[in-house]
């Protein structure tokens, strides 16, 4: 019972006692005193006036005494009220959460200090907005979507949300969004506070980069190579693609730690990573494994060698002196190779190959490479040794055009000439196309040298006809390489320009695989060789795969039968009834037909007799030096051209 309730009971029993007493006086008393029966009524009536007035009293001095108890309550309260309103606006402005007030219908009406140094607004500048004043773009309409149907159902939101300072700048927030309801429940208000986690951020973003990167060079640890390898292995199984990884390690680089001290030996790491990301490809991951063991991955290298070529190019590049702090230094590596899918099927693998590569390499006397397999280093070594020894003969002048006669079988005389390369070494003597052309294929060097043969095949061709020679062509060999690049016919153009050859003395022979690489392409650079005026000829036909309609469409007058078809005649049924539907197609399609290889007197009686015009092959005349070539049987013009 509250202290008011139990005063308002005793005035109230107070207030009956005295009614009692007052009634007990007026009833009894007074009849004692007064014996007049008309004073005794007028007494009577006085005391009932008079209680009327002390009773109006009272009333009026408990109201009053309650007013002043009620009012000195809500004045109370009014005040608590009041302390506590500044309590929260204090609380509100110290918080280092930014926070944000709008109405119901999202029209901010409240912002605190915090939010002015987060987003770099004065209040003035926000009052009266919405809040998508502050949106960043990282998020789609489904997101803002998806956190207004929250607040609403749920009454609150909390969650990670990117907003754009005044600066322009975007930054991360932690916000929590709540509604907030009057007494009938219907939201009047959505208060929305917030923290700016953006070096919470940088924090968590430093110590990924510092538990995946090397703190010393900055490059890949061994953690996140390995990571990167099994991804890269993943995606080379799926695309059936290759995989080279390089494993360097530098030479005695115990000794610089030991005789220079631990900070040089640090300096070197650095200038070393700086070379090796210098001379790695942006594609590759290269990475620092520890210590002085570096790491590179190539994704879909294609051949094995050019992941060789990349080591000694690292090697060759690790070789040049660094000079740290004024010393000159030289430092050398060695390397070990390992290949997928060759050497192993998965990422731990190949890293575990390079390894037992790189043991092998420093065993054989470090500075060099070497391949997880034996007899691979010894392929690439070759392959390497080859490339380089030929882009030297190039420059050398080493090459030479050998020449070989090709044959009417009908008057056995020199019609033409076939242009063949050959490579003088200065210690292996004459070394076949066979052998260096797919070498120059890879490495791109065919290109120097089919322009060269092309060059000085022309030129020979005008010297032969300046000396009165009737040929009616030479016939040079064009790489299937050349076919894919679109500017064939502008370099062939230009040597002809060069040397004052007329196109129609010149003929190219294209194999077969030239025009399979890609038909659309190739026929078209045939339409645009045919278009300089020269000739075309399919060489080593039957060996590839040509359609018939492709064939059609060729602008192709020559066909070559490979000698491989040649060399069965003419006793094996099969190779007679191959020549003879080569034969059979080619006049059909309006060409001529030449058969190479004719190695004996019965294959060239064959041929003729099956209406073959043109034969070539060592039975006529090996390739020769321009100036060896027997011209007995060559028609000679009775002047010259
Ligand atoms: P190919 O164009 O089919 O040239 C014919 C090859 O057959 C030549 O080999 C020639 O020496 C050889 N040969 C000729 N008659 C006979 C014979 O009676 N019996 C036998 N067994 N062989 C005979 P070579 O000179 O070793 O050339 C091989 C291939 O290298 C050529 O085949 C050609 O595809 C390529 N090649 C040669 N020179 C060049 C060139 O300058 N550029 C390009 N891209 N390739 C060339
Ligand atoms: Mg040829
Ligand atoms: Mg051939």
């Amino acid at each position: 019972m509250s202290t008011i309730t139990r005063d308002a009971l005793k005035t109230a029993l107070l207030y009956g006692l005295l009614s009692i007493f007052w009634l007990a006086f007026s009833d009894y008393l007074l009849p004692l005193l007064i014996d007049d029966s008309i004073q005794l009524a007028r007494a009577q009536l006085m005391s009932g006036y008079g209680w009327l007035a002390l009773s109006a009293l009272c009333i009026f001095l408990a109201r009053a005494r309650l007013s002043g108890l009620m009012s000195a309550r809500s004045r109370a309260r009014q005040d608590k009220d009041m302390q506590s309103l500044r309590l929260a606006a204090a609380v509100f402005d110290c918080t280092l959460e930014g926070v944000l007030v709008t109405d119901a219908d999202g029209v901010i009406v409240h912002v605190n200090r915090a939010f002015m140094e987060i987003t770099g607004y004065q209040q003035d500048e926000v009052l009266g907005q919405r809040p998508s004043k502050f949106k960043s773009g990282r998020h789609g309409p489904d997101f803002y979507e998806r956190m207004y149907k929250t607040v609403l159902s749920a009454g609150q939101w909390s969650g990670e949300i990117w907003n754009r300072r005044k600066s322009g700048e975007i930054y991360p927030q932690w916000q929590s969004i709540r509604t907030v309801k009057n007494d009938q429940g219907a939201i009047t208000h959505f208060v929305a506070v917030f923290s700016d986690i953006s070096s919470i951020k940088h924090s968590q973003q430093e110590l990924a980069h510092a538990a995946h990167y090397d703190a010393l060079t900055g490059l890949p640890n061994r953690l996140l190579f390995s990571d990167r390898a099994e991804q890269a292995h993943t995606h080379a199984r799926r695309s059936k693609q290759s995989l080279g990884l390089l494993l360097i390690d530098l030479d005695h680089f115990k000794h610089i730690n030991d005789s220079l001290g631990h900070n040089t030996g640090d300096e070197v790491l650095k200038a070393v990573s700086e070379r090796l990301v210098r001379l790695v490809d942006k594609g590759a991951t290269l990475a620092r494994l520890g210590g002085d063991e570096f790491a590179v991955l190539v994704e879909g290298p294609g051949q094995s060698v050019h992941v060789v070529e990349l080591a000694q190019a690292l090697l060759d590049g690790l070789r040049e002196p660094f000079v740290i702090a004024e010393q000159t230094l030289f430092l050398t590596a060695s390397i070990g190779i390992s290949l997928f899918p060759n050497d192993a099927m998965n990422a731990a693998q190949l890293l575990r190959n390079a390894d037992t590569a790189l043991f092998q390499a420093k065993s054989q006397g470090r500075e060099g490479y070497a391949l997880y397999t034996e007899e691979l280093t010894a392929h690439a070594q070759r392959r390497l040794e080859l490339t380089a020894e030929l882009r030297r003969a190039i420059e050398l002048d080493e090459l030479r055009v050998f020449y070989q006669p090709i044959h009417n079988l009908k008057t056995r005389r020199i019609e033409g000439v076939e242009a063949l390369v050959r490579w003088c070494h200065p210690q292996r003597g004459m070394v076949s196309p066979g052998e260096f052309i797919p070498v120059a294929e890879q490495s791109g060097l065919i290109a120097d040298i089919d322009n060269w043969v092309l060059t000085e095949a022309c030129r020979q061709m005008c010297l032969w006809h300046e000396a009165g020679v009737g040929l009616s062509f030479v016939a040079v060999n064009v790489s299937s390489r050349l076919f894919g690049r679109g500017d064939l016919d502008t370099r062939v153009a230009q040597v002809l320009a060069e040397t004052g050859l007329a196109p129609e003395f010149l003929e190219l022979e294209v194999t077969e695989s030239a025009v399979m690489d890609d038909p659309e392409q190739a026929i078209e650079q045939m339409h645009r060789l045919r278009e300089l005026g020269l000739k075309l000829s399919i060489d080593d036909f039957g060996t590839g795969y040509s359609s018939m309609l492709r064939l059609k469409r060729m602008p192709v007058q020559k066909l070559k039968i490979d000698q491989g078809f040649v060399a069965g005649l003419p006793g094996d049924d099969d190779d007679i009834a191959i020549v003879r539907a080569i034969i059979a197609l080619a006049k059909a399609m309006g060409m001529r037909v030449l058969a190479e290889g004719i190695e004996q007197a019965d294959q060239a009686a064959f041929l003729l007799h099956n209406q073959c015009e043109l034969g070539q092959g060592y039975w006529f005349a090996r390739p020769v030096p321009a100036e060896q070539i027997d011209w007995e049987h060559a028609p000679v013009f009775a002047q010259a051209l």
